[in-house]
């Protein structure tokens, strides 16, 4: 079955490609229709996913896949939250964002954060029972970032038993752990049972 995945993002189309293969769907993009993302105008993961899944199944008349997530920060009221990507302005400047992260939380001894992702999957715009996934990973805020891979806030993300930052992981180990692959596997669960 072709499935719109509602990204711009060729890293993660080629990364859901490859988990979703073994449920039989064809993913498609955003660019092989000439679409750009939805604007993201809610408050939650949950909504801003359900928002860009709907206006892709909408624009290409597929069943259609979203994403949304980002970094909750426990001292800061869970923010970034969604506004993770913009944290810092809307040009989403990675080295930006994590500037204000670590003012924000100068003087701050409660570092504990985690990132969310959200998955849906709709069989069309007006689908009254999607299917949700979530993946949620723990760490800490550190005080100064750390490592080079990776992307976001990455460098300022330490993960205890692994005493390194998402930054100094091997793309497969951050992969098994982060709230994305977490997600991508609760999803998976959920088509294979009921597609
Ligand atoms: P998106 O919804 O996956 O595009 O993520 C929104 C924003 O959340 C990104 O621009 C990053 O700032 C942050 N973010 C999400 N996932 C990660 C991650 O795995 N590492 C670092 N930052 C992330």
């Amino acid at each position: 079955m072709d499935v719109i995945f509602a990204s711009g993002n060729a890293g993660k189309v080629s990364e859901m490609q490859q988990l979703l293969a073994p449920v039989g769907l064809q993913l498609k993009s955003l660019k092989d229709f000439g679409l750009s993302g939805a604007e993201e105008t809610a408050t939650t993961f949950v909504e801003n996913a359900l928002i860009k899944a709907r206006a892709a199944a909408h624009s290409a008349q597929l069943p259609a896949i979203a994403d949304d997530s980002g970094l909750v920060v426990r001292a800061l009221n869970g923010e970034p939250g969604v506004y993770s990507a913009r944290y810092a302005g809307e040009d989403g400047n990675d080295a930006a964002n994590n500037t204000k992260l670590l003012a924000q939380l100068s003087n701050q001894e409660d570092r504990r954060a985690y990132f969310f992702c959200c998955l849906v999957f709709l069989q069309h715009p007006n689908d009254p029972t999607p299917k949700i996934a979530f993946g949620r990973w723990h760490g800490e805020i550190l005080q100064q970032p750390q490592g080079d891979g990776g992307f976001g806030y990455d460098p300022l993300f330490y993960v205890a038993d692994q005493r390194i930052t998402a930054a100094e992981m091997n793309s497969t180990l951050k992969n098994q752990l982060s709230h994305r692959g977490q997600a991508c596997q609760a999803l998976l669960t959920q088509l294979q049972n009921q597609i």
